[in-house]
């Protein structure tokens, strides 16, 4: 008789979906090791499509982060949730991850309709994130509730956060993928442009450091990006908003505000090149872009063929 064999080696594509905020990033940067999506405590952070591939001995796991899927408000909105639903549909499985601290709400129900109605049999990984926050009277009526919205979905309670039940997760992932060879090189962690991520990272110093109303009216438009000599990169960048009164937060009390803004995207940023870097920003009004399909494209959020 022949020995155990080393299992089939597994690769492909999984849509991360769930509804803003319910720890989609935080999962894909702790299984990529490194910054690469976006955390914040603020809801709809992840606007594009990132991608976030982990090569392990036996697989690759090509996560698709998508943004959060709610009812379009505006352009922007709206190309949100064309970016979700292609990739649920381009995916070789789902993970679909909701906040079990919390019991499911009418878009965690939209979600898993989608879901359940996409034709064919794309496995489906259910994560009840934020375990560590659950009460112990609600961890059976909760997850059972989750549990319910998709039946055939294997679940896991895990803790982003604090790393609990991951291992176990990413191998029901790995076993949801289909068999074949790695389709990406295996030190390649992101195909995000490291200008996007240059981008991306102001975008989140903006979000921690500003009010409430402006965030969500923030686009980054990096206007140049160069490598310079002595290791030192130069990148310029707009920050466009919506309305002038925004302007005038976003640079804050004789320039405080932007620069702090600086501070920590540069830093973030260098962290990231592992290289010095000098961040020159601009502040500049494009009324209501968000609302105007052109100018929600020319920012770069264009839909994907
Ligand atoms: P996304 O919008 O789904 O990508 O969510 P994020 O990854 O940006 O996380 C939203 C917020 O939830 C952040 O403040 C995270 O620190 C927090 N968070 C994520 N996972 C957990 C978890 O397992 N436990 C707790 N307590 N907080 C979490
Ligand atoms: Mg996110």
């Amino acid at each position: 008789m022949t020995d155990t064999t080393s299992p089939p080696y597994r690769s492909g594509f999984i849509a991360v979906v769930g509804r803003p905020n319910v720890g989609k990033s935080t999962l894909m940067n702790y299984y990529l090791g490194q910054k690469i999506a976006i955390v914040s405590d603020k809801p709809q952070t992840t606007r594009h499509k990132q991608l976030g591939i982990v090569t392990r001995e036996d697989a690759q796991v090509i996560f698709v982060d998508t943004p959060g899927l709610h009812e379009p408000r505006n352009e922007l909105g709206k190309y949100m949730v064309e970016t979700a639903a292609r990739a649920l549909i381009d995916a070789d499985a789902i993970l679909f991850i909701v906040d079990v601290s919390v019991p499911p709400g009418p878009s965690d129900e939209r979600i898993a309709q989608l879901i359940t109605d996409k034709p064919g049999a794309t496995p489906v990984v259910l994560a009840l994130n934020k375990m560590d926050k659950l009460k112990p009277e609600d961890v059976l009526p909760f997850s059972n509730a989750y549990r319910l919205l998709v039946p055939a979905a294997q679940w896991f309670l895990i803790s982003a956060k604090e790393g609990y039940n991951l291992d176990d997760l990413l191998t029901a992932i790995v076993g949801a993928l289909p068999e074949g060879p790695a389709l990406f090189p295996e030190d390649e962690v992101t195909l995000t442009h490291l200008r996007d991520l240059a981008a991306e990272f102001i975008r989140e110093a903006a979000l921690h450091l500003l009010e409430q109303e402006v965030p969500h009216g923030l686009a980054i438009e990096i206007t140049a990006y160069q490598e310079r000599s002595g290791g030192l990169t130069y990148i310029s960048a707009d920050i466009n908003v919506e309305r002038e009164a925004h302007k005038r937060i976003v640079i804050g009390k004789s320039g405080q505000m932007l620069k702090a803004i600086g501070t920590s995207a540069r830093e973030e940023i260098a962290k990231l090149l592992e290289k010095q870097v000098y961040l020159e920003l601009h502040v500049k009004t494009r009324k209501n872009w968000r609302s105007d399909a052109r100018e929600v494209q020319r920012l770069g959020y264009r839909a994907e063929k």
